[in-house]
């Protein structure tokens, strides 16, 4: 008896030992991803401890969940962050709201605030732009150009050097002439300079805005913090706006910009025209953080995996959403095939293996299309992730050997996988390509 009971009590300090390490494992790599989307280090480091406290080890004995369950406790804490419940000024019909942006030059303000501008016009604003900037030369002509292409009228002067004058001059006319929405454009400097900062004083004085947005580029990194603080000591700012999100930054910075401002992220620059401006969400954002999802590198992939025959059919289902169980089970296959399976699990990450795992991950595919083997037809083809209720997922899990985590941990790579490319980048990516080959 006493040999029993030593067996089962190390068997017991293994068990805690290897939770703890797994635990740690994977807090380790979600760490990575986290500072490589340039998350503020004390930001991941907060978050490690937090998740630590707040992972109930014996709730990851069950074994095949543990990595779930860390990296969406990891996922909830990142979505509080940056949903703070707190909510911007948004601008109302009727009313004449006057919105000032700020932000280094560069950072994409000009751009951002036309598109802002043609965003509301579309919901039936009546939109004016005022062009504050007297500092860069050639910026009240960028701001008209952008203004045509969004059509919306515009006020500033080629010759006045006093940008507060021109602002406040731009806000009173275009009240005046009952818009209701008067957007104010400012100038930036390259660095964070006192006179930029008074000059945003000044203007936020003079013009009293609803809501000051500041602007920031999402490849600044690690530098977002203290930017986006400087930026709120000068002037009230509200919300915040992150651009170039169709770069390789994951935008990290944003979580920075959040805690610096105490604001919302309100909307995300995705290209350099009018219509790429997305109203922030939070999920798809948080998911791209942890590199979840970073499709352009899949559908790199796709295009050599697939046969040329099938590509297109295989693209336009991804980018529609009719993206079934039977082409994730074709795309599995090819990979599989061709021994592509890690370089293509690590992009859709959650699926990747860490380091010296490369075998369990190629095994997980394995299991998966056994699993898919057992499915019917209709379940195979269907694009309908709802299709899977509880009692087909029993049933699958059952018929081919597995245990219901499994099936479910596979549903929920097959729904990332179809709901990621709705993403217009996705698109994007096909079209360059097909274009390409022609
Ligand atoms: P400002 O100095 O803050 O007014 O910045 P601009 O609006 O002039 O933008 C600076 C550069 O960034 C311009 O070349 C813009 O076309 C570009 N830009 C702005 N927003 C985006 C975006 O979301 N994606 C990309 N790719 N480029 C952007
Ligand atoms: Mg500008």
């Amino acid at each position: 008896l006493h040999g029993k009971l030593t067996r089962a009590l190390r068997q017991l300090d293994n068990e805690t030992i290897i939770d703890e390490k797994v635990l740690n494992d994977c807090l380790n790599e979600i760490t990575r991803a986290l500072l490589q989307s340039d998350v503020q280090f004390s930001l991941v480091r907060d978050l490690q401890i937090n998740i630590k406290r707040t992972v109930n080890l014996g709730q990851l004995a069950h074994g095949y969940h543990k990595r779930n369950i860390i990296r969406r406790a990891v996922e909830e804490e990142l979505c509080k962050i940056l949903d703070s419940g707190k909510t911007s000024y948004v601008p109302k019909k009727g009313n004449a709201s006057v919105v000032l942006f700020v932000g280094l030059q560069g950072s994409g303000k000009t751009t951002t605030c036309t598109k802002y501008a043609q965003f509301y016009r579309k919901k039936g604003f009546k939109p004016a732009l005022v062009c504050a900037d007297t500092f860069r030369a050639g910026a009240y002509d960028q701001l008209k150009q952008n203004a045509m292409k969004a059509n919306v009228p515009i006020y500033g002067s080629h010759t006045e050097s006093d940008p507060v004058q021109i602002a406040v001059e731009g806000v009173d006319s275009f009240r005046k002439k009952t818009h209701d929405l008067i957007i104010v454009d400012t100038s930036g400097r390259h660095k964070q300079e006192e006179v930029l900062f008074e000059e945003m004083r000044q203007i936020s004085v003079a013009t009293n805005p609803d809501l000051v947005i500041f602007v920031m580029d999402s490849s600044i990194g690690q530098a977002t913090y203290d930017q986006a603080l400087a930026f709120k000591q000068s002037v009230a700012v509200g919300a915040v706006i992150i651009t170039k999100m169709d770069g390789h930054a994951k935008g990290g910075g944003a979580l920075s910009a959040v805690a610096a401002t105490k604001s919302p992220v309100i909307f995300i620059g995705t290209g350099e025209h009018m219509d790429d401006f997305k109203e922030f969400d939070v999920k798809p954002f948080v998911l791209r953080l942890l590199g979840m999802g970073d499709i352009s590198g899949f559908t790199n992939k796709v295009h050599e995996l697939v046969a040329v025959n099938q590509q297109h059919d295989f693209m336009q289902r991804l980018s529609d959403g009719n993206f079934t169980l039977r082409n994730m089970y074709q795309l599995f296959q090819s990979m599989h095939e061709m021994g592509l399976i890690n370089e293509v699990s690590s992009m859709l990450a959650g699926l990747a293996a860490p380091k010296g795992h490369e075998k369990e991950s190629q095994l997980k595919f394995k299991r998966f299309m056994i699993m898919m083997d057992s499915m019917t037809n209709e379940e195979l083809d269907s694009s309908n992730p709802k299709l899977m209720n509880k009692s087909r997922i029993l049933r699958i899990a059952r018929g081919s050997g597995h245990r219901v985590e499994e099936m479910e941990e596979m549903m929920e790579k097959y729904k990332l996988m179809a709901t990621i490319p709705k993403r217009r980048d996705m698109s994007a990516v096909s079209q360059n390509r097909n274009s390409q080959r022609m």
